[in-house]
């Protein structure tokens, strides 16, 4: 069994740190838990958890420790027990006559609330910075249609030009803080492809119409379902397709998504491809970092504010992917995803 030094130590060190320990053999039961377990558990006395199932804590609870037991492999958490949140590890043990897991977590309630707090505040404030913009837009466009004189019309696009570039770096930023909150997780579901593509046209063919250009999407029809995030996932390919529309003057855009293996179908890969101004072959690598832009002067015609393809990366990684290009110059461009989809 683990020896008593050891349990001094444990405890010693979570009067340093608020770290919760515990160790529960391999039928459940609760063998020993530190100081700050029991205070985290509400309760004064070992007694009052010792040798009983963990069970007491919820049935998610047995599980996830069953697993780590059957699976002899390490599981990290984000768990909701007694009405707090913790970042727990537990740790298989199959040693010095104790079998079982090893277990540490990390009360994080307060951190979560924080997160809850600052995303509600940036939620908010989203809102009430983009609605009178998105007004102000409105009337600096019908200006610009309408104006009596050429002046009218010049200042009316200015202003419209200008305010179309703060609303897309407002929402890029809103976008990263987003990404940048731990509380943001991934939510993995079903997707069906035949839909979500369907999705994807209907945002972006106006925009091509607009500007002639033909969309092509070529799919491998046996890729019917993947498992990942549908939000981050259209929001990544809405940003490519932005970019190919914003980039291209004439030809076409293609979607093509295929199978990376065709046994385990595990991975897929997704291309978004244009015939358009193309990137240099020296700037290729650049063109992933935060607000990047091969034409950065005032006065170019493409907007932008250089975070649309970092977020791309940024989103990829957390949903298991990656991404690269290739590109010629005056000819066009292509963006590769590689995407785990299990
Ligand atoms: P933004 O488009 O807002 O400038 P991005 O991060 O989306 O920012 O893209 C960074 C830069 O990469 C762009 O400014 C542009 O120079 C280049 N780029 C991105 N996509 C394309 C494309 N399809 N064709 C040509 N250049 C592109």
């Amino acid at each position: 069994m683990i020896s008593n030094t050891i349990k001094q130590i444990a405890d010693a060190l979570a009067t340093l740190f608020p770290l919760n320990l515990f160790l529960i053999n391999e039928d459940g039961i609760i063998q020993w838990v530190n100081e700050h377990m029991l205070k985290a558990a509400n309760q004064t006395e070992l007694k009052a958890i010792q040798g009983k199932h963990v069970r007491m804590f919820g049935e998610k609870e047995w599980l996830t420790t069953k697993s780590v037991i059957t699976s002899k492999e390490k599981s990290i958490l984000f768990e909701d027990v007694c009405q707090k949140n913790f970042f727990t590890i537990k740790i298989p043990h199959s040693e010095d006559g104790f079998r079982g897991v090893i277990g540490l977590s990390f009360d994080i309630t307060a951190l979560r609330k924080a997160e809850v707090a600052k995303q509600t505040f940036l939620t908010n404030m989203s809102h009430d910075l983009r609605t009178p913009l998105t007004g102000i837009l409105g009337l600096a466009e019908i200006q610009a249609e309408l104006g009596t004189q050429a002046q009218d019309k010049e200042y009316g696009l200015w202003i419209y030009q200008a305010g179309k570039q703060l609303l897309e770096l407002l929402t890029a930023v809103l976008d990263i803080c987003a990404l940048e909150n731990p509380v943001d997780l991934i939510k993995k579901e079903e997707i069906d492809l035949t839909q979500f593509v369907n999705e994807i046209r209907e945002l972006m063919e106006p925009s091509m119409l607009n500007k002639n250009l033909s969309f092509h999407v070529k799919r491998d029809m046996s890729l019917r379902f993947i498992f990942s995030d549908s939000i981050k996932l259209k929001r990544v390919l809405v940003n490519l397709l932005s970019n190919a529309v914003k980039f291209t003057h004439e030809g076409e855009i293609t979607l093509a998504i295929k199978w990376l293996d065709l046994t385990t179908h595990t991975q897929i890969e997704m291309q978004v491809i244009d015939t358009g101004i193309g990137i240099p072959e020296d700037k290729l690598d650049k063109v992933f970092d935060r607000f990047y832009r091969v034409d950065s002067s005032y006065r170019t015609k493409y907007l932008g504010n250089g975070l649309g393809l970092s977020l791309v990366k940024e989103s990829l990684e957390q949903l298991g992917g990656s991404i690269k290009v290739t590109s010629q110059e005056g000819k066009g461009s292509c963006f590769t995803i590689t995407l785990d989809v299990l």
